[in-house]
């Protein structure tokens, strides 16, 4: 029986972790599950699953959250610092699936304690990439990628060729854009933005997808995970989202991951690891398959790749200003103060105004990312 705690759970991969939770009530038991503000979600969680702890980022949605779990043996925590305090309470697993950089914190929290930590928040080790894996190297925490493409690498790199890697390629549907002309992507609409070809995810993911802002913060996580130079990382789009993502080694062999598009395959795996689980997933009907295409990224319609590439290429701040500005622009969009174009332009913005420094602390992350904020808000 492992003890799970879930930082995200209304989210997305939450739900999605508790639907595999639910299929294997033997294998793992409900710690603690993590929400922002949405209590009714929450509450309805916590009432199936019975963890120990719930925690609300949201301080005022407390008292909303205690009447609802009334009668429940449950601690309840709000307010800043309940996420970390449940990352780093009595679990086995942590699935870090907060959106965004507000992750952060507890995610590197599950991993100063040696958990094994399921990572879905991209955002946090693209801010503090080094930070985090130096900090599983301290704590033993082993860190298990849940992007379907770093979850396909992870499942085909060879431990023992590691340095035979040729390289790794990751692949990209294209988003719901990728035959659109450049004009007409600038000002697409929330909701053709939103209408992902082929998954079903949270809503800023979703827009960095149509950007492919999502790949180029793919690039720089496998960066990290993998301890992979950025030039050994190839970016290739692949329409189907059939095959996750292939490792290329020297001897011309290429090892792919292969499934249909559900995120409860690479959950599963995290949650399983080193064991597969049984899922009740829909599995691939080759003779159903009548294309497998692969085409280049095209980097002048979805600039969002080079600017990843270089903030990879620059360092230091660069990473968490990238992250910060494309928050605040995807925010914004959403909120149809921006046109779908002006995403990219904003990030690029606040890369070009900001000043590149050294970041070899979480202070100096959060100034940084407080400094592209600002920047990225007067640009709006
Ligand atoms: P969602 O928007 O669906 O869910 C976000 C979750 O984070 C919710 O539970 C939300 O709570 C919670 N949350 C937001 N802000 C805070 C905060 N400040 N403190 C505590 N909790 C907070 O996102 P997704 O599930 O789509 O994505 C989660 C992460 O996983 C992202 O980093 C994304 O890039 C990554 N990912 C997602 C995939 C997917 O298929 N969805 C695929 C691969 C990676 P509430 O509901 O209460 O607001």
């Amino acid at each position: 029986m492992k003890r799970i705690s879930i930082l995200g759970a209304t989210g997305s991969i939450g739900r999605q972790t508790l639907d595999i939770v639910r299929q294997h009530p033997d294998k793992f038991k409900v710690a603690a599950l993590v929400g922002q503000k949405n209590v009714a979600a929450l509450a309805a969680a916590a009432l199936e699953f019975q963890p120990d702890f719930v925690a609300i980022a949201d301080g005022n949605a407390y008292p909303e959250l205690k009447a609802a779990l009334r009668g429940m043996q449950v601690e309840i925590a709000a307010g800043e610092g309940a996420a970390v305090e449940a990352a780093r309470y009595d679990a086995d697993i942590c699935m870090a699936a907060i959106v965004g950089i507000a992750g952060l914190p507890s995610t590197l929290a599950a991993i100063e304690q040696g958990k094994t930590v399921a990572l879905a928040n991209k955002e946090a080790l693209v801010c503090a990439g080094p930070l985090m894996i130096n900090a599983a190297k301290k704590s033993g925490a082993k860190i298990l990628p849940v992007d379907s493409e770093h979850n396909a690498i992870f499942q085909v790199l060879e431990q023992d060729n590691q340095k035979q890697v040729q390289k790794i390629i990751l692949t990209a549907s294209g988003g719901p854009f990728r035959n659109w002309p450049q004009e007409k992507i600038q000002t697409a609409t929330r909701a053709a933005a939103l209408d992902h070809p082929n998954w079903s995810m949270g809503e800023k993911i979703t827009i960095d997808s149509a950007t492919m802002m999502n790949k180029g913060l793919e690039f720089i996580e496998a960066h990290y995970l993998f301890d992979m130079p950025p030039d050994q990382i190839e970016i290739l789009v692949h329409p189907q989202s059939i095959i996750h993502s292939m490792v290329a080694y020297q001897d011309g062999s290429i090892l792919a991951q292969l499934g249909p598009p559900d995120m409860r395959v690479p959950i599963g795996y995290c949650l399983g690891y080193p064991r597969r689980l049984a899922l009740n997933t829909a599995s691939l009907d080759f003779t159903a398959i009548k294309n497998l295409s692969f085409e280049p990224p095209d980097d002048l319609r979805f600039p969002a790749l080079g600017l990843a590439r270089s903030a990879l290429a620059a360092g230091q701040i660069m990473p968490t200003a990238l992250n910060a500005a494309n928050e605040v622009a995807v925010a914004a969009f959403l909120a149809d103060k921006i046109s779908f174009g002006r995403i990219t332009e904003i990030i690029d913005g606040a890369m070009q105004r900001i000043e590149n420094a050294p970041q070899n602390t979480i202070q100096e992350l959060l100034a940084a990312d407080l400094a592209a904020r600002q920047i990225a808000e007067g640009l709006i």
